[in-house]
Formats: structure tokens, sequence, C-alpha cells
């Protein structure tokens, strides 16, 4: 173990490393919308015990998994190439 502290991105199924500080990896981060993560900066020094942290960390996952349902319909679709640079 080094001295750099690292946690697993917060996304479901994402395995990507990020800073202690960071909730999620860039791509998950900015897949959030502003709310969303205004409060989770918000709340960032709060523990997950506390209220609002827990609820701003429940929308975030909500967006998420939200997110990756959508994304599984649009690689359904047959006129997608799941190349993912439409973007
Ligand atoms: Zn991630």
């Amino acid at each position: 173990m080094t001295g750099c502290a690292t946690v697993r991105c917060h996304a479901p199924g994402c395995t990507k490393l990020v800073p202690l500080a960071k909730f999620g990896c860039t791509s998950h981060w900015f897949a959030l919308s502003r709310p969303v993560r205004d409060a989770i900066k918000r709340t960032a020094s709060l523990p997950l015990t506390h209220r609002d942290r827990r609820e701003a960390v429940k929308a975030a996952i909500r967006e998420w998994h939200e997110l990756r349902r959508i994304n599984k319909e649009l690689n359904a679709l047959p006129w997608t190439t799941g190349d993912g640079d439409a973007a």
C-alpha cells in the first residue's frame, strides 16, 4: 500500500480508482446533474450517517442507475455503433 489514498468510484459497476477526496471518476462525476454534484460537494465533510449526506449520495446513485439503464437501451438499438464517440 502507498500513502496515496484512493477509493473506487462510487458509481455502480465502475472499477476506476479515484483520490479519496473525489466522489467518482471524471466521466461519472460529470454525468451527474448539477444539483446532485452541488449536493455532494456541499455535504462532502459530513459522515455517511448524516441524513443530508445520505440523501445526496442516494440521489447520485439513482442518477447513475438511470443513466446505465438508458445506455443499455441505447446500445440495444440497431443504429448505434457502441463506439460512444457521438458525445
Ligand atoms: Zn466511475
